[in-house]
């Protein structure tokens, strides 16, 4: 899921100065999960913003905000209302889409944080940088790209203390977790083994994969 955070209000009350008529977009998907972009949130921010003096002309919530063509119809209910600009509280993916699909500026609400895991109910960490080159297959499915300060794919650092990371101490150091999951697993050989550098050629932005017959 990807994770959002709201932005403070003040910043985004100075993204639409000398806007009278603003729409709110949301997403019921992932924003809605975050509590950043469902409908409590749209509802919340659209007092806030009439409270002040401003029109919300509408509010929108698509299933997801990234789909192109999803939003592209949703955004057809602005037609006729005058609207100056659009506040999305979906993720920077969604809020890339609606620009996508719109004539007046688009303002993000929320700040993208990054892909999460819910760990449980409004807790949300972090495992998987999208690198393009799973190396997990290796280590007992612990991923050392995101876990690791260092991202390193050959073991430790040196610098762990007491199997906290040297870097940031409030984490665990992912090579200690690594080696305790791999004995678990009985795959401590794989250790033994080392690796090629990673491969980061698919780590290179923006990226794009069709899997159309047609591409
Ligand atoms: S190795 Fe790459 S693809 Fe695999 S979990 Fe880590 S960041 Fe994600
Ligand atoms: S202490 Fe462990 S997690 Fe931290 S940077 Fe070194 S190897 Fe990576």
């Amino acid at each position: 899921m990807i994770i959002t955070q709201k932005k403070p209000l003040d910043e985004v009350w100075q993204m639409l100065e000398g806007v009278t008529r603003v729409a709110l977009v949301g997403c019921g998907s992932c924003a809605t999960s975050c509590k950043t972009g469902g409908e409590p949130e749209l509802q919340e921010m659209k007092e806030y913003l009439e409270s002040n003096g401003k029109i919300v002309t509408a509010t929108i919530i698509p299933n997801e905000s990234c789909q192109k063509l999803l939003m592209k119809k949703e955004l057809k209910a602005l037609k006729d209302t005058d609207t100056q600009a659009i506040l999305t509280l979906a993720c920077g993916d969604g809020v890339q889409t609606v620009a996508d699909n719109a004539n007046i500026p688009v303002y993000p609400a929320t700040n993208t944080m990054f892909l999460g895991q819910v760990e449980r109910v409004g807790l949300f960490s972090e495992a998987c940088r999208m690198c393009g080159d799973c190396v997990l297959g290796h280590t007992g499915g612990i991923c050392p790209i995101t876990k690791c300060a260092k991202s390193l794919v050959n073991g430790p650092c040196g610098g762990q203390k007491g199997g906290k990371c040297e870097v940031n101490p409030e984490n665990n150091c992912a090579w200690i977790d690594i080696y305790y999951r791999l004995d678990a697993l009985g795959q401590l050989d794989k250790l033994k083994t080392m690796r090629t550098d990673k491969d980061y050629k698919n780590f290179a932005f923006p990226r794009r994969i069709s899997i159309r017959e047609d591409k």
